[in-house]
């Protein structure tokens, strides 16, 4: 039997968290650190230097013999460059120094990062700047700072920063509206994220001896396997000896940075698996599913397993996502979006509801452009993944809120009476009762929104970033008008009334998969935007740009800068797997194949020589033949295609969407004839059957 674990000690031990400086600074230093989280202020050079001294000696005792400043780039991944914290003494020896100076900002060169011509060639550099909300950590053998990324003018790089100030915005909003219900102990709203990981795991083994998986991260090939997941028999089942023993290295390592690794099962797909953490403040979120994804794929590889985070690693099997549950709670664990015990709570249920429903409606393009992205085209409308177009899923009871109020009607809920929404006469909210929606791709579940469209390969904080920023948009104009109300009650039923009818249409219950649904959508003048080209130029549209630019997310240049950014990794993520599908074409897939027709021709010779029957060979040759003269014909195209890129960034994208990825897929069926009539003696790398059912 394993050893015990022993999780409240484990937890935490390698992160420099409130208690460890609470216990390692003197308590002047660690009063200034927490005045200046509470406040929002930058920490005086004295104190960081007080907490530097700590820091190192801290992360030394850990084993640290370097430093990183650990930022989040364009890439939508991590960055890091270590430092050793040596300095040279005058007598030859070193002493390990690290200064507040260090801790606070850095300068990594970082001028091969995407920037989308925010940073001039002349001043390539850019700089990091410690978020001290969110804890340092060690981890082999580096302290590990979370940082802001910028460039030289102080222009985001990065995705932390807008995420920081997303944050901010959709606070100060939500204190005003809670002001207005009489609330004056709030100081702070905080948007709180829980974002469920899924995850595919394969034998290193076999991963290595595919190009498609080594170089994109998916299959480019493969003929659909006897067996898919259509008897069910992986989800939530009995998980095999060496995944078990992967998923509990896995959380003991992320315990012991502090991340609150909770609910680990089975996923639909053979070989798919999902992580789910405790949900935290947006940022340590954020930071936190960026963590987890490095480990699992680090710890992966010690258990001679490869993690695969693409959204579409296999054709014809799901997908994977990121669920990312979100809600607001306020500085005292108050959840903005319980309905309440009381009918003053539920009044401030209901307006913080109708603002979300108010702003996704209005902002759905930009939601739907904030997941966008090559491996997610792959599920979004896919049949398996919520579809393209976004939509509210409010379960029965609270729909019938909704509309009694939209028409003044009767509420049909435990007590019958009108939806009127004096602060006095609003009848208690039920719980919600109804089935899960799995096919909503933004679904209430009782107090928070799950997002389903985030893929999960990607960082999640774009997608907060729209969600905070939307939120704070709309509670500035509720606030904007209540302020001015001399009947709060009159003015905020009216309010909630006209919101409600005006943006009702976002609302939908029903199966998000059905054909119907489309056109019902397309009928309420739903935005459904089916590809990443189609969806980043969202980026494009006015109330957009002004929507980010007022609330100080990003600057128009930012704003663009970002858009250029996607649409070039998109245009580039679609070069290399064509030019990857090219390449195990020619050189492994027609090989093989017509090794396998020269063998069968040889043998009708002999055999027709000897006078017996051919025809099974013939007819097998015959198909190789035929497939293998179409899979060269569209390699050729598929070459020709890359060569004749569009030069504009929106149209090179649109170009490679419509005509390489149309190309890819007919190349791939030629592919996937030759693997079915090939001898697996012959076949160049392991099936769909030997990946999936290894
Ligand atoms: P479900 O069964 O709907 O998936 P869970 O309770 O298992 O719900 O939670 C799924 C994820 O949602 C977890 O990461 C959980 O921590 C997170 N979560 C729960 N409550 C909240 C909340 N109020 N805000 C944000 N995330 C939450
Ligand atoms: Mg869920």
């Amino acid at each position: 039997m394993a050893p015990a674990v022993n999780i409240p000690a484990l937890f935490g031990s390698d992160v420099f968290n409130e208690a460890t400086m609470a216990s390692r600074l003197d308590s002047k230093t660690f009063d200034a650190w927490k005045q200046c989280i509470e406040n929002g202020t930058s920490l005086p050079l004295d104190v960081a230097n007080e907490i530097a001294v700590a820091m190192k000696q801290w992360a030394i005792e850990k084993g640290a013999t370097h430093y990183t400043h650990w930022f989040q780039p364009m890439t939508g991944i991590t960055a890091e460059k270590h430092d050793c914290f040596i300095t040279p003494a005058d007598d030859g020896t070193v002493i390990m120094e690290f200064s507040g100076k260090e801790l606070v900002r850095g300068e990594p060169d970082a001028s091969s990062f995407p920037s989308g011509g925010l940073r001039a060639t002349f001043e390539a550099r850019g700089y990091t700047a410690w978020d001290p909300t969110s804890f340092a950590f060690v981890r082999d053998g580096s302290l590990y700072i979370p940082t802001c990324f910028f460039s030289y003018t102080g222009e985001a790089l990065d995705k932390k920063t807008p995420l920081l100030r997303s944050i901010d915005e959709v606070s100060r909003e939500a204190v005003r509206i809670l002001r207005l219900f009489g609330d004056q102990e709030t100081h702070r709203v905080i948007p709180c994220v829980g974002a469920e990981q899924e995850y595919f795991l394969l034998p290193k083994d076999l991963y290595a001896q595919r190009e498609d998986l080594r170089l994109t991260g998916r299959t480019l090939f493969g003929a659909q396997p006897p067996k898919g997941q259509e008897l069910d028999d992986h989800y939530f089942g009995t998980i095999r000896g060496r995944v078990s023993r992967f998923m509990q290295d896995l959380d003991e390592q992320l315990w012991r940075l502090g991340v609150l690794s909770k609910t680990k099962h089975n996923e639909a797909a053979p070989c798919q698996h999902e992580l789910a953490p405790i949900y935290t403040a947006a940022n340590n979120a954020c930071d936190t599913n960026q963590l987890m994804m490095q480990v699992m794929k680090k710890c992966a590889a010690k258990h001679s397993l490869v993690c695969l985070l693409h959204e579409k690693p296999f054709a014809g099997v799901n997908g994977s996502g990121k669920h990312n549950n979100w809600s607001l709670s306020t500085d005292s664990g108050k959840n903005l979006f319980s309905p309440g015990q009381t009918p003053a709570q539920n009044a401030r249920f209901l307006l913080f509801l109708t603002a979300f429903i108010h702003g996704i409606d209005e902002y759905q393009e930009f939601l739907r452009c904030s997941i966008a992205g090559a491996g997610n085209d792959h599920r979004l409308g896919a049949n398996e993944a919520p579809p393209a177009i976004v939509s509210i899923f409010l379960g029965d009871e609270l729909t019938a809120v909704v509309e009694s109020i939209i028409h003044s009607t009767n509420y049909e809920g435990p007590c019958k009476s009108l939806m009127r929404i004096g602060v006095d006469v609003l009848p208690p909210i039920p719980k919600d009762t109804t089935d899960r929606n799995r096919t909503s791709p933004l679904a209430f579940t009782g107090n928070k929104f799950e997002f389903r469209m985030v893929g999960s390969s990607q960082s999640i904080a774009g997608p907060n970033i729209v969600l905070n920023t939307i939120m704070a948009e709309i509670l500035a104009r509720y606030a904007d008008e209540l302020e001015k109300a001399t009947d709060f009650e009159d003015a905020l039923h009216s309010l909630i009334c006209r919101s409600l009818t005006a943006h009702e249409r976002i609302i939908f219950n029903g199966n998000g998969y059905a054909k119907q649904w489309e056109e019902e959508a397309a009928r309420r003048g739903l935005s459904n935007r089916k590809s990443t080209p189609e969806s980043l130029s969202a980026y494009t549209m006015p109330k957009n740009i002004a929507l980010f630019k007022k609330h100080g997310i990003f600057t128009e240049n930012e704003f663009h800068a970002r858009y250029e950014i996607y649409l070039e990794a998109y245009c580039k993520i679609i070069n290399i797997e064509a030019r990857t599908s090219v390449d195990m074409a020619l050189r492994q897939i027609l090989p093989a194949a017509t090794a396998y027709c020269a063998a069968l021709t040889h043998g009708i010779v002999d055999k027709s020589a000897v006078g017996l029957s051919c025809k099974a060979e013939t007819a097998l040759a015959q198909k190789l033949s035929c497939a293998a003269d179409k899979l060269l014909e569209a390699c050729e195209a598929l070459e020709t295609m890359l060569g004749n890129v569009p030069a504009d960034k929106q149209t090179a994208a649109e170009y490679y969407h419509n005509t390489v990825c149309a190309q890819m897929a007919a190349l791939r069926s030629y592919a996937d004839t030759l693997e079915k009539y090939t001898d697996k003696k012959y076949w160049p790398y392991p099936t769909y059957s030997d990946l999936l059912y290894y």
